[in-house]
């Protein structure tokens, strides 16, 4: 047994406790005491944390851990050998591990081998949910075709299926193609983005409504949940009353604010992904550039009208493609766009643990979860950004193995 002792407490649910001690027995938190210290077995090693702030390990609900850039050639695999790639995303994963991050969800590119890899203790990482591709129709937001319509004659990675799907019957099937090549959950899009192709704009719709009820309906019977890449306009509305699991971007909600209730009622997640518009604003294509700016302000109001009506908000960096090991960035975000610290903590562990359905196990420090812990030498509901690249983070223990120890 572990008891870490002396800890300020960020619980993941809302708690804060000056002068906490958290036991930890095996894989998982055997105890969690607020007010003494006196319970501490005999024979446990004591982790003095003493000016240390104890959260869970943190959550990333939508990151690309297998993207390096949005180039075509990148998106072809054809940059470097795969076996050159594996390796540079195994580093990713570590170097996310260590900033803080025991589970991330990626949103699409990674292939199941290396949540398998990460899960049997062959590379270091978070613990990974997959989707594999992005399932759209032809010319979607997943169909990683040249500018003039031509496909890469052969999938750069046998792991990662062909997403496109035309039709509900073939979109059905692709649902099963990708759940059988090992995905935990299934990603879509029905509306353009900031890195889409011209002509697909983020208010673009590019899905029949039959092809996304197919989707939903044969990932709901696999119980997996539904990704859904929507920005803006009849996409967005579309995604919500069809009933996708989450949102992802939203970034024009602000324009149609009667789908926020309905958002509340089917218990759809937010997943803002502030984050990559700060990168495509940056250093995008210039049609990405563009569409990213004219976004922002919608985008910051759909958060608040989102946080007023009571619709579950949780990060999602979406960043991979730019950057990779600073997914505390969200959290800022949230914060500079109105939420609380606190909020947005919980919004990092808690409830990003109910997004992926996994609260039962992680999310939380509290008996019975797994214990993933981090202990981090700043108080972040001060200042959230010391969150940032991990650079405040001392200690990580995923699944009660210690993988930081800078105490
Ligand atoms: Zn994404």
């Amino acid at each position: 047994m572990i008891a870490i002792t002396n800890v300020r407490l960020i619980d993941g649910k809302g708690g804060l406790f000056e002068d906490a001690t958290v036991i930890v027995d095996g894989a998982d938190i055997y105890d969690v005491s607020t007010t003494d210290a006196g319970q501490i077995p005999a024979g446990a090693q004591i982790i003095d944390g003493n000016g240390m702030t104890m959260l869970p390990g943190l959550i990333d609900c939508h990151d690309h851990l297998a993207s390096m850039g949005y180039g075509l050639a990148d998106k072809w695999g054809l940059t470097e050998p795969l076996s050159q790639r594996h390796l540079r995303i195994a580093s990713v994963l570590k170097q996310t591990l260590e900033t803080g991050y025991t589970t991330v969800r990626d949103g699409g590119g990674l292939d199941a081998g290396f949540r398998m890899a990460v899960d049997e203790g062959l590379v270091p990482g978070p613990n990974l949910q997959v989707v594999l591709d992005i399932i759209t129709p032809t010319g979607g937001i997943g169909d990683h075709a040249s500018p003039s319509g031509y496909h890469h004659p052969a999938p750069p990675n046998p792991s990662l299926p062909n997403s496109v799907a035309d039709g509900p019957t073939a979109a059905r099937a692709k649902v099963r193609e990708m759940i059988l090549g090992g995905a935990d959950a299934i990603k879509t899009g029905t509306t353009g983005g900031a890195s889409s192709r011209p002509g697909l704009g983020p208010k673009d719709l590019h899905m029949g409504r039959d092809e996304l009820e197919a989707i939903v309906d044969e990932a709901h019977a696999h119980r997996k949940r539904v990704m859904c890449h929507a920005l803006g306009g009849p996409g967005l509305r579309m995604a919500v009353e069809v009933g996708v699991d989450s949102i992802e971007h939203g970034t024009h909600l602000d324009e149609d604010p009667d789908i926020l209730p309905l958002m509340v009622e089917n218990d759809v997640f937010y997943i803002p992904t502030f984050s990559v518009y700060i990168y495509h604003r940056a250093q995008g294509t210039p049609h990405g550039r563009a569409r990213s700016e004219e976004l922002l302000e919608h985008h910051v109001k759909s958060l608040q009208m989102a946080m007023e009506a009571g619709v579950k908000i949780v990060t999602g960096t979406d960043a991979g493609g730019w950057v990779h090991g600073n997914n505390a960035q969200e959290i800022s975000c949230l914060v500079g766009a109105g939420m609380s610290p606190m909020e947005a903590i919980i919004s990092a562990t808690g409830r990003a643990a109910k997004c992926l359905g996994l609260d039962d196990r992680i999310g939380a420090v509290e008996t019975g979860k797994s214990a993933n812990l981090i202990l981090v030498d700043s108080n972040p509901l001060d200042d959230v950004t010391t969150l940032e690249e991990g650079r405040s983070v001392r200690f990580v223990m995923k699944g009660g193995e210690t993988v930081v120890d800078m105490l």
